[in-house]
């Protein structure tokens, strides 16, 4: 089992026992597998230890052990794929959102209760929206003392079995609402709500033994104490649950590689093939190899993420990258796996094929594969941006090559075109394809944007300088052929590597 330094003792036994635990409901939770029945006596004995509330605070009635505590429950209950996944929509069905966003009445009523083991479902699709989720059609109109909810979701996970639905809604048709994400409110809806219904069950894979279904709401009335935040806080609420619930996702893609381990290599030590065990072939070393690299990476992500959200910081681009490489590794490891073990890796008599399943659903729940790496890309840009910034290189005065120069550039307060057109037409040399961004142009030339942008203009009216422009304005400049015959002597540009000797080309 792993331990990582900065664990406290507390987390450490946590592990020890919540695995102990588990490994006691292994038998229970394959039994109801087969059987396909809800195993409500899991969640009893859960409910019993108080082990949701994990990442409970300890005044609320919770562990305290924070997301790292709560990721640790989640790899180990995740070694029983159904059970896991309901334990995980559970710990996102409100918890962070309750926390962040409810008012000290909404902890004391609701945070006690997760604790305590009750199930709770996160609420955000429908059949219309998807990834598009800001797209919801779900209503919710004031009446009075309620809000009436109206619409439907799918997907969710512990549709029926949950108490608790973390539910969001249209409370606002305003295109200016929508355009400022402002459109959209936070609900805590109750099992036993009037016009709350469970619509259908999915048979998806993977959910042999845990539901998955449509919601249907017709004027559900939900009393405005149990909206989360205010009116059009919604997908603040959301968000601020994401990069929690992403880390309690990898928590999960580590319990299943590591269960993925513990079936393949006992197996390969006793499958004898041309007289030998199979695990003695290189090719299942190799991917007995992968196997373990991949969950060792992915504990270490998981848990970094976690002891970073446990500090407070933003985890945005760790939880998310985290979360693309645990949930593809964990398709991958689990092909790996089954190739390893042949054909008993393919039958239901092995776990393998059940973790496939699940594997192959977390690329898609949670935020697909793509949305993800849309948020890594889109957030990289701001947070990484110093180092996203253009090496500086010029030419090296006896090689006549571009190498690269650290530091600034000297800065010259004026932009007068002759100096410009200069600087771009010196960066063709150094740069031949590329434009110069404004920010380079800004290194350079210590004036204002708009005198930049005047010097500029003129230079593009002149036929020297072309600008390509973005929706806030000039975002890149070169020089035009013409821009560079006037700014330097066309022996200025030519340059020749010394095995072409002295007859050179024209
Ligand atoms: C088993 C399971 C459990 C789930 N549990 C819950 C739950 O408990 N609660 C809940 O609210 N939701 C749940 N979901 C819903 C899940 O979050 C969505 O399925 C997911 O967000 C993707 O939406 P979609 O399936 O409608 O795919 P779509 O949004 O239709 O996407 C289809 C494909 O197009 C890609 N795509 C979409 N938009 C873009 C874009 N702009 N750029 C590039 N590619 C794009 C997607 O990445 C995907 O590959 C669950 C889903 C599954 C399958």
């Amino acid at each position: 089992m792993d331990s990582y330094p900065w664990w406290t003792d507390e987390h450490k036994a946590f592990y020890k026992e919540v695995h102990a635990f588990v490994e006691e409901l292994m038998p229970r939770d394959a039994e109801s597998r087969w059987k396909r029945e809800f195993p409500w006596d899991i969640f009893e004995k859960i409910s019993e230890k108080g082990y949701t509330g994990a990442g409970v605070p300890e005044e609320y009635g919770g562990m305290g052990l924070g997301a790292t505590g709560a990721c640790i429950a989640a790899e180990a209950f995740n070694r029983m794929p159904g059970p896991g996944r309901v334990f995980v929509g559970n710990m996102l069905g409100g918890l962070r959102q309750i926390i962040e966003f409810g008012t000290e009445e909404q902890k004391k009523r609701f945070l006690p209760r997760i604790a305590k083991g009750e199930i709770g479902a996160i609420v955000i699709t429908e059949p219309f929206a998807g990834t598009d989720a800001a797209a919801m059609e779900m209503t919710a109109r004031r009446d009075g003392d309620v809000y009436l909810l109206n619409g439907k979701k799918r997907y969710i996970v512990s549709a029926g079995v949950a108490d608790r639905y973390m539910v969001y809604a249209r409370t606002s048709g305003d295109p200016e609402d929508r355009k400022r994400y402002r459109h959209l409110t936070a609900f805590v809806v109750e099992k036993g709500a009037p016009g709350f219904t469970v619509e259908k069950m999915n048979e998806i894979i993977g959910f042999e033994n845990v539901q998955n279904g449509v919601l249907d709401f017709e004027d559900v009335p939900v009393p405005a104490d149990q909206v989360l935040g205010k009116e059009g806080d919604g997908w603040s609420v959301m968000t601020a649950g994401l990069n929690f619930e992403r880390s309690l996702i990898c928590a999960q893609t580590a319990g299943w590689m590591g269960e993925l381990l513990r079936n393949t290599v006992p197996f390969a030590q006793r499958r004898v093939q041309f007289g030998r065990p199979t695990i003695s072939f290189v090719n299942n070393q190799f991917k007995i190899a992968d196997l373990v690299s991949r969950v060792k990476i992915s504990r270490l992500l998981t848990y970094y993420t976690a002891y970073l959200w446990d500090l407070g910081w933003d985890i945005t681009l760790e939880s998310n990258v985290a979360k693309v490489y645990n949930c593809e590794g964990a398709v991958t490891s689990s092909l790996d796996a089954i190739q390893v073990m042949g054909g008993d890796g393919l039958t239901p008599f092995y776990p393998l094929a059940a973790l496939m399943s699940v594997s192959k659903v977390e690329n898609i729940a949670g935020g697909t594969m793509e949305a993800c790496r849309m948020v890594i890309q889109r957030t990289a840009m701001k947070q990484m941006a110093e180092e996203f910034k253009m090496p500086r290189r010029v030419i090296h005065e006896e090689l006549g090559v571009p190498v690269p120069a650290p530091g600034k550039p000297g800065t010259c307060d004026s932009a007068d075109p002759e100096n410009l057109l200069k600087v771009l037409a010196e960066d063709y040399r150094v740069n031949p394809g590329l434009h110069m961004s404004r920010e380079d142009l800004k290194d350079i030339f210590s004036v204002e944007d708009e005198a930049l942008d005047r010097t500029l203009c003129a230079l593009e009216e002149e036929g020297l300088v072309k600008i390509c422009r973005d929706k806030k304005g000039i975002a890149l400049a070169k020089a035009t052929y013409d821009g560079l015959r006037r700014a330097f002597p066309a022996d200025h540009y030519r340059w020749f590597p010394s095995w072409v000797g002295e007859r050179r080309p024209f």
